[in-house]
């Protein structure tokens, strides 16, 4: 006689998975069986929250014994090699047919592996992107399943009841087949370095031309919230902009290390993009831009490398209020040009792994429990609805309107920030992008000749078809 009460499971009980556990079992019709790896975990999970009703398990048959079939189950542990162990284990219990998920922070290529790996024992594998960290597992996250259609058969429901709700709509989607989910997730986290560190230079660029307090610019954080750059970030950027050290009575920004931590996903979209050949520069710049922040050493030692005079301080042009608003707006622009090189990636990947993506759900799945969570994302699934095959996000006639209206503005803030001495890594990289996109006619023809030169790589015509190359008269 089965004993089997649960309907799903979670097998990592640290953070994300007691989080996730305790979301699941608050939704009706949900029992949840748990388990990990050291059982003091188990158990002061149980401990602390009897309301669960979880059923709680010491071994991985007693785990598998306690699910009801298809037996379904999410694994929440530490992504690399205690996926692959947790992985094992599950497929020494589980019976074809069986749903396992990985919801840890895997790359979409391990994620492919392992899902045809486990196909072929009959089980399924979905890898899935879990957004919103701590608190987004336990009230509602934003999750992009990849796997078969038939374990999304099996799942929708069971993750529709626990995403984060945007107008009305559970942030889940079925993303895609194998690593689609993780290379979504993946690009999402891209895009979220590059929109902290276009927001970071509004502020450098704010304080250091205005002489602002941290306090004033939180006010103006607050104030752009109330706009079109309402989100999430904005607006946790005001709430760190306000907040004093209680030690020493300075604002906090001022005391904390300028040194800026990554774990790898932001360097994963960089990286995937170049090997799909797509110029994500604005993405790029935001993971070199904290690379370095974090050499101290270096930064010690270029002192000596001379910058603009600023004695006089920042040429400002304008009214602090007319310059903070030209500064809104080379942001917005900025932003713009990341998502659009956020999605060509998710448009190249997708055509590339074979994944069947609707980059409008995608944008519709990210309003709500992540961390890029806005207004704007709307603008982006309209696009895509009017034009699914869309080639370049930003040409959409809504974020045509958009750049047009914040061009101006964009091209005197990097300017200025060049002519200050600066640094906007992605606010000039992304206007050297939307240049590079607009010219007629690109320098690359040049490239294309001194390649030819040196290396005989051939080139072709804009009159003729074929191949050519030149006997250059240098040509030894
Ligand atoms: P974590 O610190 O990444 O991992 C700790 C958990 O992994 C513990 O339950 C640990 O078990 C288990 N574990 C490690 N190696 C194992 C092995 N070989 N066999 C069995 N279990 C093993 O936990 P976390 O911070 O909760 O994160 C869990 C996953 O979610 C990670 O993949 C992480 O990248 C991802 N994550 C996502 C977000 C997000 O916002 N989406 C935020 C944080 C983390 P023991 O207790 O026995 O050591």
């Amino acid at each position: 006689t089965s004993t089997a009460t649960a309907n799903i499971g979670v097998v990592g009980l640290a953070v994300m998975g007691s989080n996730l556990a305790r979301n699941l079992a608050s939704r009706e019709g949900n029992t949840v069986a748990i388990f990990n790896r050291s059982a003091q975990k188990t158990e002061h999970l149980v401990a602390e929250h009897p309301e669960a009703g979880f059923v709680a398990t010491s071994s991985y048959e007693d785990f598998a014994a306690s699910l009801t079939t298809p037996r379904t189950a999410i694994i929440m542990v530490k992504a690399g090699a205690g996926t692959d162990a947790v992985i094992d284990e599950l497929l020494r219990v589980f019976e074809p047919g069986d749903i396992i998920v990985d919801g840890g922070n895997a790359l979409f290529t391990d994620t492919i592996r392992r899902e045809k790996t486990v196909r072929e024992t009959g089980i399924n594998f979905v890898g899935m992107g879990v957004s919103g960290g701590e608190e987004g597992a336990l009230l509602g996250p934003s999750l992009m399943p990849g796997g078969s259609d038939e374990s999304w058969v099996t799942l929708g429901p069971i993750l529709k009841s626990i995403a984060a709700v945007a107008e009305g709509e559970p942030c889940v989607t079925h993303i895609g087949h194998d690593g689609a989910g993780h290379f979504v997730k993946m690009v999402h986290n891209g895009i979220e370095y590059a929109d902290m560190q276009v927001i970071a230079e509004a502020y450098d660029i704010i304080r250091h031309a205005t002489g602002y307090s941290p306090t004033q610019i939180a006010d103006v954080f607050a104030e752009w919230n109330r706009g079109e750059l309402e989100s999430y970030l904005i607006e946790i950027t005001a709430e760190v902009l306000r907040q004093v050290d209680s030690d020493t009575n300075l604002p906090l920004v001022d005391i904390v290390l300028d040194q800026a931590g990554a774990k790898g996903t932001g360097g994963w979209t960089a990286q995937t993009a170049i090997d799909l050949g797509v110029p994500a520069s604005g993405i790029a710049e935001a993971v070199f831009a904290r690379s370095l922040s974090s050499h101290p050493e270096q930064r010690a030692t270029a002192g000596v490398l001379p910058g603009p005079d600023t004695s006089d301080g920042v040429a400002l042009m304008d009214e602090p209020e007319e310059f903070i608003e030209k500064v809104r707006r080379a942001l917005y622009a900025s932003k713009i040009v990341a998502y659009s090189q956020g999605f060509d990636i998710i448009r190249a990947g997708a055509a590339h792994y074979g994944w069947n993506i609707d980059l409008g759900r995608v944008a519709a799945i990210w309003r709500g429990g992540c961390i890029i969570r806005a207004r704007f994302l709307n603008r982006i699934t309209e696009a895509y609805a009017q034009t699914p095959d869309l080639p370049v996000l930003m040409t959409a006639p809504f974020f045509v309107d958009a750049l047009t209206g914040a061009q101006n503005a964009w091209r005197n803030i990097v300017a200025l920030s060049a002519a200050a001495g600066i640094p906007a890594p992605v606010f000039s990289s992304s206007l050297a992008y939307y240049d590079g996109l607009r010219a007629g006619r690109l320098p690359a023809a040049l490239i294309q000749g001194q390649r030819d030169f040196f290396g005989a790589h051939t080139y072709k015509r804009i009159d003729r078809e074929g191949t050519f190359h030149t006997l250059w008269s240098g040509d030894r």
